[in-house]
Order: C-alpha cells, then sequence, then structure tokens
C-alpha cells in the first residue's frame, strides 16, 4: 500500500521502517527531520501524504494531533483512511474522526501497547477504533507493525481499552511496588516474596513479566537502573488521560486519581526519564521517611 506515516519518534520511527520492510511504499514526515531507513523523506507533512491511501500518525498528543489533521484535511481526497497510532483522550479521537469524515475520509483510533521493543520486533498490540470496512482495509498495514489487533468498537472504542488498560496497569504496579516496600520492612527476603507471590493470588503482569525489584525475576528495567521501558512521565500522561475521561463522565475511580498522584510526585522527584517501575525506589525512599 502507498502510506504516508507522520511522527517518526521512538515508536514511530521503528514502525514505519517496518511498515517499509513489509513492502510498503512509506513516506514519512517528522519536524525533526529524523526518517528511518527504507522510508522516504519528506519535507513537508502535505508532500508525505500526497497519493497515500493510508496516512499514519504516531504523534506525541491529542492537540498535536488535531492541528495535524487540520492543516492536512483540506489536501486529503476523500476515501483514503487516517490511521492514529498515538495515545490520545477518547474526546480527542472522537474529534479528529468527525474532522476527517466531515471530510469524506475514514478515520480510525489505533492506540498500541507493546512499547519501544514490540514497535522494534513488530509486536505490538493495535486496541482500534472505527468502521469495521476500514479496519479490515488497513489490517496488512496493522499486521506488518504488529501482531495482535482487537477491534473494539466505533471510534474512540480503541483510546478507551487503552487507557483503561493503562490505568489498571499504573494501579497494578503501585501495588506491587508497596507489597515489596511492606515485604522490606518486614524483614522478609524479597526473593521469597516474590517466590510466593509470583504463582499466588497477588501475581500480576506487573509482579510476573515486569517485576520492579532488581535481581529479581525476568530481566525487566529494575535490572538496568530503570532505564525505559515505559517511561514514569507517559505513565502518568496515560493517567491524567484516564482521569479527565472519569471526571468528564462523574466516574469514581479513587484508585486511578491516588495512581495519578503518586506518579505526578514521581515525575516531579527524579523519575522523568525514569521507567514506571521507579516508583519501588520513590515508595522505599517514601518509607524511610527521606
Ligand atoms: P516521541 O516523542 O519519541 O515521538 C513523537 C514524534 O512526533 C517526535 O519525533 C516529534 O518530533 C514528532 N512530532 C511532533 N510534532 C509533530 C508534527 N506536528 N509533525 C510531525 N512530527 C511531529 O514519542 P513516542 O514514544 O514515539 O510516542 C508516540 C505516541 O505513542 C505517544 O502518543 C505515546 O503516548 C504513544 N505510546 C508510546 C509508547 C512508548 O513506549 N514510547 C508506548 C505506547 C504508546
Amino acid at each position: 500500500m502507498k502510506v504516508a506515516f507522520i511522527g517518526l519518534g521512538n515508536m514511530g520511527a521503528p514502525m514505519a521502517a517496518n511498515l517499509a520492510a513489509a513492502g510498503h511504499a512509506v513516506a514519512g514526515f517528522d519536524v525533526s527531520g529524523v526518517v528511518p531507513t527504507g522510508v522516504t523523506a519528506a519535507p513537508t507533512a502535505a508532500q508525505a501524504i500526497v497519493g497515500a491511501e493510508v496516512i499514519v500518525t504516531m504523534l506525541p498528543n491529542g492537540e498535536i494531533l488535531l492541528n495535524t489533521y487540520g492543516l492536512l484535511l483540506p489536501d486529503i481526497p476523500s476515501g483514503t483512511i487516517l490511521l492514529d497510532c498515538s495515545t490520545v483522550a477518547v474526546f480527542d479521537a472522537l474529534r479528529a474522526a468527525k474532522m476527517a469524515v466531515d471530510a469524506g475520509c475514514d478515520a480510525l483510533d489505533a492506540p498500541v501497547s507493546g512499547g519501544t521493543s514490540g514497535a522494534a520486533a513488530a509486536t505490538l498490540t493495535f486496541m482500534v477504533g472505527g468502521d469495521a470496512r476500514a479496519v479490515a482495509q488497513v489490517d496488512p498495514l496493522l499486521r506488518g507493525m504488529g501482531q495482535r489487533v482487537v477491534h473494539c468498537g466505533g471510534n474512540g472504542a480503541g483510546q478507551a481499552a487503552k487507557l483503561c488498560n493503562n490505568m489498571l496497569l499504573g494501579i497494578s504496579m503501585i501495588g506491587v511496588c508497596e507489597a515489596f516496600v511492606l515485604a522490606h520492612a518486614l524483614g522478609l527476603d524479597w526473593h521469597k516474596f516474590y517466590d510466593v507471590a509470583s504463582t499466588s493470588s497477588g501475581a500480576c503482569w506487573s509482579m510476573t513479566t515486569y517485576c520492579p525489584a532488581p535481581g529479581i525475576g525476568p530481566a525487566t528495567p529494575a535490572d538496568r537502573d530503570y532505564q525505559p521501558g515505559f517511561a514514569a512521565e507517559l505513565m502518568l500522561k496515560d493517567l491524567l488521560l484516564a482521569r479527565q475521561a472519569a471526571l468528564a463522565l462523574g466516574v469514581a475511580s479513587p484508585l486511578g486519581e491516588k495512581a495519578t498522584q503518586l506518579y505526578d510526585a514521581l515525575v516531579a522527584q527524579g523519575g522523568r526519564g525514569k521507567d514506571f517501575s521507579a516508583m519501588l525506589p520513590y515508595l522505599l525512599q517514601i518509607a524511610r521517611g527521606v
């Protein structure tokens, strides 16, 4: 397929490179000017989209997404599919979809899970919201960048799934970290605690696959001084989006609120640029009253 790819950062660059490697004709644009191997560099976003059947965006936030759509849509022929893989608010995804549909285009929100390693290995999971026919049309592209595609429902449903999943992840990571802190205070060996909790009712992904305690369980960012992985500030971004949705809908999410406060504090107090599992040394510090 003929694809334009806008936003070639940590995630977008390997995703675009994988599309090119899968045989698609990919024209790419990023404001930083960096374009990965196999992707044809376009000097502007407007030039990248010329002749594209599908326009993929992988941008930092909803505001940039909406600005980009606003700039480009007057020049996009009707029938083009706009496939946004960024993580943005459900309401921004709905706004973006309306703009696209008003211009005679199809819009899909397709945020991803799997991080930079999943982007590089083309093993991402896509959570897709939008029309089933458009989802089927972009399926070869999604399969070129990922391993799993879940069509979650209409526009916004992909972002809804992403926000709910990441709110749960943020909460569960804090729970696991808090348990390690208490285990330590009680004089319990962390290896022994892991042996119990990873195979007992406390087991969850944050414990078994992404253990925040260094030297315990499978290799994780904790074993490389919390280099990400999934950065604490990106977790904070996703928690804030979930919070924004809960507030707008009047839904109580007390643990989501607390998790947002704790990640906000972690990011403000040295956690920026560290993996989100650096919540463990942060909570240890608090426990010691430092
Ligand atoms: P990033 O900051 O590395 O990449 C974003 C890129 O967009 C940058 O290269 C930037 O120069 C470019 N950009 C900004 N404004 C632009 C514009 N107007 N036109 C063209 N390019 C522009 O971020 P990332 O880690 O690649 O994440 C991208 C999206 O994916 C975010 O929404 C993030 O929340 C989401 N996400 C990230 C991860 C992860 O582990 N990094 C995992 C899942 C989802």
